[in-house]
C-alpha cells in the first residue's frame, strides 16, 4: 500500500497503459488517505531514490497519446501567422489568483510606462506585484487598474 503514496496522479496509466481499461489512478488516489491512516509513510532515504532501470523504454510518444485520447482532431498545428499585438487599453485585475488582492501603489491620471509597478500585496501577505504591460494613464477602479494609451502631441497630451 505504501507505494500508492508515489503516485503522482499523472493518470497516465488510466487514461493511456491500462489494456483493460480499468482505473488504477483512481484505486491509488482512494488508498492514499487510507495509507495515511494507517501511519504507512515512506521511511528510506529520498536521496537513495533512482530511476527505474527500464524507465527510458517507458516513455509514452505523444503521437500514440494524442491518438489514444481521442485529441487528433484537435491538435491543430497552424498556420502560426507573426503579428504584432498593441491594445489601446488593458485592464489588470487586482487579484489575479490565490492570495489577496494587490494594493494600488498608482493614483488615477498617473503616466506608467512598460514594466512599471502598479500593484502590491500587503507586507507579509501573499499575493502578487502588478506591472504595467504597456505606456498610458492609469484608472485605479475597485477590482482593476486599466490603462490606457493617449496621443501625445508635440507640446504633451
Ligand atoms: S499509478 Fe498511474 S497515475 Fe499514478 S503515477 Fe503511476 S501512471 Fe501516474
Amino acid at each position: 500500500m505504501v507505494a500508492t503514496l508515489y503516485c503522482c496522479e499523472c493518470n497516465l496509466c488510466s487514461l493511456y497503459a491500462c489494456p483493460e481499461d480499468l482505473d488504477p489512478k483512481n484505486v491509488c488516489v482512494q488508498a492514499k488517505p487510507l495509507a495515511r491512516e494507517r501511519g504507512l509513510t515512506f521511511k528510506g532515504d529520498p536521496a537513495s531514490i533512482t530511476p527505474h532501470p527500464l524507465a527510458e523504454f517507458r516513455r509514452v510518444p505523444m503521437r500514440r497519446l494524442i491518438a489514444r485520447l481521442g485529441l487528433g482532431e484537435f491538435n491543430n498545428v497552424g498556420p502560426l501567422v507573426d503579428h504584432s499585438f498593441s491594445p489601446q487599453k488593458v485592464k489588470i485585475l487586482l487579484k489575479q489568483h490565490a492570495g489577496l488582492p494587490a494594493v494600488p501603489v498608482v493614483k488615477c491620471g498617473d503616466q506608467v510606462h512598460v514594466g512599471d509597478l502598479l500593484a502590491a500585496p500587503e507586507q507579509g501577505k501573499l499575493g502578487a506585484r502588478l506591472h504595467a504591460s504597456i505606456d498610458g494613464v492609469v484608472t485605479v477602479g475597485r477590482d482593476a487598474i486599466v490603462i490606457e494609451r493617449r496621443e501625445q502631441g508635440p507640446l504633451g497630451p
